[in-house]
């Protein structure tokens, strides 16, 4: 990739970060998206799920099932 499309890219996603909230990322429900860049220059995008998100529940609940 040139330094240039790097730019052009970085730029899209810098201006992704900052159109708060993205509407999906869940099947299950009426999720919201942001995304966010670090001191380290990583993008993460959050999932926003409703709180009645059926996939989120069953993450839940595994969490709840798991021993270490
Ligand atoms: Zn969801």
């Amino acid at each position: 990739m040139s330094n240039r499309r790097k730019a052009q890219a970085i730029q899209a996603l810098d201006a992704m970060c900052d159109q708060l909230p993205i509407p999906g990322g869940c099947l299950d429900c009426n999720a919201e998206q942001t995304m966010t860049r670090d001191s380290n220059g990583v993008y993460r995008i959050t999932i926003h799920h409703e709180d009645t998100c059926p996939w989120l529940a069953g993450i839940e609940r595994r969490k709840g099932e798991t021993t270490c």
